[in-house]
């Protein structure tokens, strides 16, 4: 039975009334209703959530006391997966065979990542005749989109307790009802009070007072790059660390030789995961002018085998974008390209059903790089498919936006597509339809973030070195 009347935040291992009065209406995307409401919190909510995470920081924490930490939470969770999936599909309207998948399995899988990675993590080291210990970094102010709810919120809440911090977040207006879904697995692992923390409410109120708490050590981020300035400024005047995870406009490069079948397919799907609002999407789809028209029937094929319709029908790929704001953006996005002169192979702006925030899969041709569509994230099913002449001027498209995140390589074998990968600027790539790997480090390049999450790099983050000096005599070592 999902409870989506939410009126409390969880602080200091209790649910207690918000300081203001303010709720955010909770809007299902397919049928433009509220569906329920969370509390608006206030900058004493935060306050409250920060002293509560600094009471329950203690620097020497276990490493058993950790893992226990982190193995409750998960059995936790993984009991209300399916549960979650439902909230997912109802609040952000991803189609319930996606929630059921993408959205819940994976974040499981990360969450397991994370347990592996703390096991071999080294906490410890010596360095001639010092000994480096590696201590939890404080209190963390998590702060997370709508696109994955409960991915995001697993990305940060889980390495923060491996590494032994503690959490205040703040999720996202638009898809907070996953979250408290999310956060009675935490209650249910009895953690201690305060260890996680949960504020919902606005970015301008709860984010801006979590960026720039000064009893916040960590800021971890997700979202726009355009936001996440503004975390980071907020963040830099009480000199805390800042991990950023931002936007996106990924390169599926398709080299003379590569599978081209196979590319088209496996990009389109790509492009269109989660109705496009995925920031890994490949968005921008390069291929040879030498088979520019033969690419082009293949990838309208491909994107007219994505029904878009009811997230609740197995048969639908697309659900509808996320909020009337996304829809907004998306359309602009579509009519804008048209304007600029880029060719329409399918889909387009106008509205598809009378009902629900939906976009047609929409793919363009003839994008010219250097055009919006070019540059810039969508967050929607858009694609923008563009010729190049040979490998420099692929690799020169590829590298030509602010962005650096995901991206592909299809090239005739896997060496020829590995020498192309490593000019390309981005965090991580597949090649060949390589797959995506929970415990490798994730994150961006460029104006896509600072920082990497998963892998152990994550508890390098969340950890700092302190340096003991031992005497030379006990350590028996000489200077170097
Ligand atoms: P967003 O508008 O930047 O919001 C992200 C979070 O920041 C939300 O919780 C939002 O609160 C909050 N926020 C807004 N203004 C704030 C402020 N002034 N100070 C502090 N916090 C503030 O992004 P979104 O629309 O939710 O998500 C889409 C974006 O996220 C895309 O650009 C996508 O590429 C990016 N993304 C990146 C990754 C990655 O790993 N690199 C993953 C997923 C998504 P509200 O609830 O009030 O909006």
């Amino acid at each position: 039975m999902h409870n989506y009347e939410r009126t409390t935040l969880f602080i200091d291992g209790q649910w207690v009334t918000p300081a203001g009065t303010d709720a955010i209406e909770v809007i299902d995307p397919s049928t433009e209703k509220a569906i329920g409401s969370a509390p608006g919190g206030t900058a004493a909510d935060v306050d409250a959530a920060v002293a509560a995470a600094r009471r329950a920081f203690d620097p020497l924490i276990t490493v058993a006391e950790r893992r226990e930490r982190v193995a409750a939470v998960i059995a936790a969770m993984e009991k209300r997966l399916p549960d979650i999936a439902e909230t997912i599909t109802r609040e952000m309207g991803a189609p319930l065979r996606i929630a059921q998948t993408v959205q819940t399995q994976v974040p499981l899988a990360v969450a397991r990542g994370f347990a592996d990675v703390l096991d071999a993590f080294e906490f410890e080291e010596r360095a001639g005749h010092s000994l480096i210990v590696r201590e939890p970094y404080g209190v963390v102010g998590a702060i997370t989109p709508w696109n994955y709810p409960l991915y995001q919120v697993v990305a940060k809440v889980l390495p923060a307790i491996a590494a032994g911090c503690t959490v205040v977040l703040k999720p996202s207006n638009e898809a907070p009802l996953s979250v408290f879904e999310f956060i009675e697995a935490v209650e249910e692992a009895g953690l201690p009070a305060g260890v996680v923390n949960l504020v919902s409410g606005s970015g301008r109120v709860v984010g801006e007072r979590i960026a720039s708490h000064p009893g916040v050590d960590f800021v971890s981020f997700t979202g726009s790059t355009g936001v996440g300035q503004r975390v980071a400024e907020l963040a830099a005047q009480s000199v805390k660390k800042v991990a950023l995870e931002l936007g996106g406009k990924s390169a599926n490069v398709i080299l003379d030789g590569g599978d081209l079948a196979t590319a088209v397919k496996v990009g389109v799907g790509n492009a269109f995961l989660n109705g496009g609002q995925t920031c890994m999407a490949w968005t921008r789809m390069l291929v040879p002018a030498s088979r520019y028209g033969e690419a082009l029937d293949l990838v309208e094929a491909a994107a007219s085998k994505y029904k878009v319709g009811d997230p609740w029908d197995p048969a639908t790929r697309i659900g509808p974008s996320a909020s009337a704001a996304q829809y907004k953006i998306v359309r602009g996005f579509i009519e804008r390209a048209h304007r600029e002169g880029a060719r329409l192979i399918t889909g387009g702006a106008e509205k598809i059903r009378d009902t629900g925030y939906y976009v047609a899969p929409t793919v363009f041709a003839d994008v010219d790089p250097d055009s919006e569509l070019g540059q810039e994230e969508v967050f929607g099913p858009v694609l923008a498919v563009i010729g190049f002449s040979d490998e420099a001027d692929a690799l020169r498209i590829a590298n030509g936006t602010p962005y650096g995140l995901s991206g592909a390589v299809w090239a005739k074998d896997t060496d020829s597509a590995i020498a192309f990968a490593r000019g390309v600027q981005t965090g991580q790539l597949d090649i060949n339809g390589g797959m995506y790997n929970p415990i490798a480090p994730f994150g961006g390049y460029k104006k896509s973030g600072i920082g990497r999450e998963t892998h152990k790099m994550i508890l390098e983050h969340l950890t700092q070195k302190k340096n003991i000096f031992i005497s030379m005599t006990e350590s028996k070592v000489g200077l170097y």
